[in-house]
């Protein structure tokens, strides 16, 4: 704006006037002058101040007390409490307090770092003993009248020596090993709330009375930078949330979770177990979880012929020359198990691509025979570290719903659009909502710049001309393409990988495969590696925790019990078995001279949907009164309409 240029102080220099605005609204700035952000942001008239606790000045996260003094454009975004930015710094924040309190209430004890993460915070402290779960109501109390007094977090930067100095003189030996290693380069920043003062980049929330909601939850050993040979320090985890509101329901979800928990479920709903002279990782499917492996598994089966795909098979083990050939020995090599057979070296199948491929070059495949879809519930071995490892989540053995699409270049962005159109189907069944990430390039990875290119824009093309949304997570792709991750959200909001769709342009390339043209030239087909539950093992594991047990009609293991009242009634409900039994209903009976309540219980302990009590009404009458594991009770009904609306219940996967 040359013609608000002002001329102004002595000697009639120059001086261009900058302008403070905020983001997306260029025209509408005030005038730039020393003026902290927070003072900048009620001029400018932003709306709603008291739930903004930072702000990002030119795109960088700065505190709200920051002086705005540069020259130039400067772009203000205010950042709210409850944003993801917003609510790390509020977590970060209050481990400041945490250690304030701690340092107030335990003599001696020294600080070390207090970083946010999911949900929360920590902070790690040495002291004389580690601190125990009955230290935190005492913690929680001074921090509470540390947040009453609302003290401002106060930055104040240093230069290094003395920075080191200080913190040399107050005992905070990690402190100062902490400045010694920072760059040179870099400014020390400290911050400081009461009394308390803190080596910190910050930002931090204006002040301590910003903190509406938080709770301290465990206790635990850390070590000093994760170092084993350094000193073992007690760690103090917290949570902390925009409002009462919003802890509460994080609270009510986590004790949910643990009703939920899937070992537990597992265990009681008797599907599957894990056995230590088994090995690490190896799930024992018990015949409650065996039914619902293969239900899911018919399912997928249907669903796939329907959409084109073909049904195929490969060799559990296959030799290493030909992992060598595909790659995988060199970049995959380290979560692959290898034996001998005749004296020449195997690898154990960690993917089923290879299989596939071979079926696909077994003859001259031509344009019009494309794309070709295999799919395989392919059984796959990875080691991942024993740490890791848990219940049906994490495994060393699984099963996954693995198809390979090969197409022509052309084809590449219609079959990928078939894809998320099949996972929107079966996320839509399941009742799972979903987010899109996007992985590119990694580091270590083979192919062209070019193929890459190509690869990840066809995988944006297909997400964008859906109109979903997506996220990018750069370097983060398979060492052989780009990929579209899905990640579902379960009933308590939670997330988990599921769905992979990953372009590969190499793996033609390295088994030569091709196809004959319209010009009856020979072409490089296009390749899609995708799943679209991923492995069974974790998606029943994650559909146990999503459904607490209590699976729809069509995937329970057991659809329908019949309980007897007394021993006279055994005749008919005989009866009634075998008929659900003929009409393909998964029925289990209950004829123990046992009190009927009981049995009710025990039923509702396995999550049954449908309990059928026959007692001397129900075997006059012919005909049975469903009870559901609710506890509502339906209508008298007769056995042929119970069958309908069962068959009915379960077509529709209700
Ligand atoms: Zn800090
Ligand atoms: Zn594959």
């Amino acid at each position: 704006m040359p013609a608000l240029d002002a001329l102004f102080g002595l000697g009639f220099q120059a001086v261009k006037k900058s302008t403070i605005h905020l983001k997306n609204k260029a025209g509408k700035g005030i005038e730039s002058g020393p003026v902290s952000a927070l003072e900048a942001l009620r001029r400018l008239k932003v709306k709603g101040l008291d739930k903004v606790v930072a702000v990002k000045v030119n795109g960088e996260l700065r505190d709200l007390s920051v002086h705005l003094d540069g020259d130039g454009e400067i772009e203000l975004e205010p950042v709210a409490i409850d944003s993801e930015e917003g609510l790390k710094i509020l977590r970060h924040s209050t481990s400041h307090v945490m250690a304030e309190a701690v340092k107030k209430l335990f003599t001696g004890v020294k600080v070390t770092i207090g970083p946010a993460i999911e949900n929360g915070f920590y902070y790690d402290f040495d002291y004389e003993r580690p601190f125990r779960e009955d230290d935190l109501p005492r913690i929680e109390e001074e921090m509470k009248r540390i947040i009453k007094a609302d003290l401002p977090f106060v930055r104040k930067e240093m230069p290094r020596e003395e920075a080191i100095e200080f913190f040399k003189a107050m005992g905070e030996d990690y402190k100062v090993e902490l400045i010694k290693d920072l760059n040179p380069e870099e400014t020390v920043s400290i911050y400081s709330q009461g009394d308390f003062t803190d080596l910190c980049r910050g930002p931090h929330i204006p002040s301590t009375g910003k903190i509406k909601a938080f709770r301290l939850t465990k206790v635990a050993g850390a070590y000093w930078r994760g170092d084993e040979r350094r000193a073992m320090l007690s760690r103090i985890y917290g949570v902390a949330f925009a409002d009462q509101k919003a802890l509460k329901e994080y609270l009510r979800k986590l004790e949910e979770a643990k009703k939920r928990d899937h070992v537990k479920l597992g265990r009681q709903l008797e599907l599957f177990s894990t056995h230590e002279e088994i090995g690490a990782g190896m799930v024992v499917w018990h015949p409650m979880g065996g039914i619902l492996r293969h239900v899911l598994e018919e399912f997928e089966i249907a669903e796939h012929l329907k959409r084109g795909y073909e049904l195929v098979k490969g060799p559990q083990i296959l030799k290493t020359e030909l992992w060598k050939k595909s790659g995988h020995f060199e970049n995959y090599r380290e979560n692959m198990y290898f034996t001998e057979i005749d004296g020449q070296s195997y690898g154990i199948k960690p993917m089923n691509c290879l299989a596939h491929m071979l079926i696909y070059g077994s003859k001259i495949r031509s344009y019009r025979d494309l794309p070709k879809r295999y799919f395989e519930l392919g059984l796959v071995h990875r080691h991942e570290r024993s740490g890791v490892l848990h219940g049906l989540l994490r495994v060393r053995e699984f099963t996954q719903d693995d198809a390979h699409i090969l197409c022509t270049p052309e084809q590449l962005d219609q079959e990928i659009k078939g894809v998320l159109d099949f996972v929107k189907d079966m996320m839509g069944i399941f009742d799972f909502d979903y987010d899109l990430e996007i992985s590119t390039r990694p580091e270590k990875s083979i192919g062209t710049d070019e193929d890459w290119e190509r690869g990840t824009g066809a995988l944006i093309k297909a997400v964008e001309d859906n109109n979903l949304p997506y996220q990018v997570n750069e370097g983060e792709g398979a060492f052989y393409g780009p990929k579209i991750d899905v990640k579902l959200r379960d009933a308590l909001d939670r997330q988990w990988q599921c769905a992979t769709i990953q372009c590969d342009f190499t793996l033609p390339e390295r088994f030569d495969l091709f196809y004959i043209g319209k010009d009856g030239q020979k072409h490089r087909p296009a390749m899609i590696h995708r799943v679209i539950l991923g492995a069974l093992e974790r998606f029943i594991g994650v559909l146990i925790e999503h459904y607490g047990g209590a699976f729809p009609t069509w995937l329970s293991p057991v659809q329908a019990i019949i309980l007897t009242v007394a021993d006279r009634n055994i005749p008919f409900a005989k009866k009634v078995f075998s008929k659900l039994r003929e009409a393909g209903i998964r029925a289990e009976k209950d004829f123990r001279n046992e009190k009927l309540g009981l049995k009710v219980r025990e039923a509702q302990v396995r999550k049954i949907p449908y309990m059928l009590i026959v007692g001397d009404r129900e075997s006059d009458k012919k005909g049975v009164t469903p009870r559901l594991r609710d506890g509502r009770n339906l209508p008298f009904m007769e056995c042929d309409q119970f069958i309908a609306l069962v068959t009915e219940e379960c077509k529709q996967r209700r």
